[in-house]
């Protein structure tokens, strides 16, 4: 086989694994990478530990977890300090603890006007949102818009839409538990500065995360859970119902159980 051949067959794996986009223009050669030459700026941004934490793991000496506990105490102390959802923002922008800000292109905090009942949920901004800034846009934006449009519901007046990952991971691989972690009390805060009616989790991965639950989306879809009192339900993600468009009667189904609640509620009169 050619060179070329070789080269296409690398990049087809490449991004056969997900690793679609360069992360820096100049390429670094890490053969000859000196101490010295390690930008400024990777030592001043706590190490999240090559396996995953959660908030109750405790350090020895085997498990050099310093950086992360100081980076959740920071998130938590961030966090609750936002009075307002800008205030939020802008803590966001400022925290340095996660390490995915290095890989992303810009971060994605939200849309929608802060007034709206409905507060959807998705798990974390692709490779599309990454690019826009903005939280589902591109063919998985549009469907989800059309689905909330056919409920009556438009992010340009009445659903606010968010995600647990304001960062979008490398490649999209699963955010790891850290990453979870590090983002839960910024998601938390943003749900209590909102005040939602009703969250509308996108996708199975997103519902798991806020309703700390290991149960699959067959079991948490058409049915109401609670977080802190606030009535959730989760959708199939439209990325899914792209995929799976025989999916897309279950999902509609759904989105009539969320338009009754909603009129129950008062929220919505159509
Ligand atoms: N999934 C999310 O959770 N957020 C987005 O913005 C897009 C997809």
């Amino acid at each position: 086989m050619d060179v070329q051949a070789n080269l296409a067959e690398l990049l087809q794996w490449y991004a056969d694994v997900g690793v679609d986009e360069a992360i820096g223009d100049t390429p670094i050669d890490r053969t000859v990478l000196s101490k010295a030459s390690v930008p400024e700026k990777a030592a001043v941004l706590p190490m999240l530990p090559a396996t995953p934490v959660s908030a109750s793991a405790t350090a020895t000496a085997a498990e050099p977890i310093t950086g992360t506990i100081e980076a959740l105490k920071e998130a938590a102390t961030l966090a609750a300090g936002a009075k307002t959802i800008d205030d939020l923002k802008a803590a966001l922008e400022n925290f340095k603890g996660l390490t995915l800000k290095r890989t992303a292109t810009q971060m994605v905090f939200a849309d929608g006007p802060v007034t709206a009942r409905v507060m959807i949920i998705g798990d974390a901004p692709g490779a599309d949102e990454d690019r826009a800034g903005h939280p589902f846009v591109g063919a998985t934006g549009q469907l989800l818009d059309k689905m909330l449009g056919a409920i009556g519901l438009s992010r340009e007046t009445n659903v606010y839409m968010t995600s647990i990952l304001n960062w979008r991971t490398p490649g999209n691989r699963a955010p790891s538990q850290a990453e979870i972690d590090l983002s839960l009390p910024f998601i938390q805060r943003h749900i209590e500065l909102l005040n939602p009616a009703v969250i509308v989790c996108i996708g199975g991965s997103a519902a798991k995360i806020l309703l700390a639950t290991k149960e699959p989306i067959s079991k948490l879809r058409g049915k109401w859970a609670e977080y802190k009192s606030i009535p959730v339900t989760t959708i199939f993600h439209p990325e899914f119902l792209l995929q799976s468009p025989s999916q897309k009667k279950v999902a509609w189904e759904d989105l009539q159980m969320i338009q009754g609640k909603l009129k129950e509620l008062g929220i919505l009169y159509i």
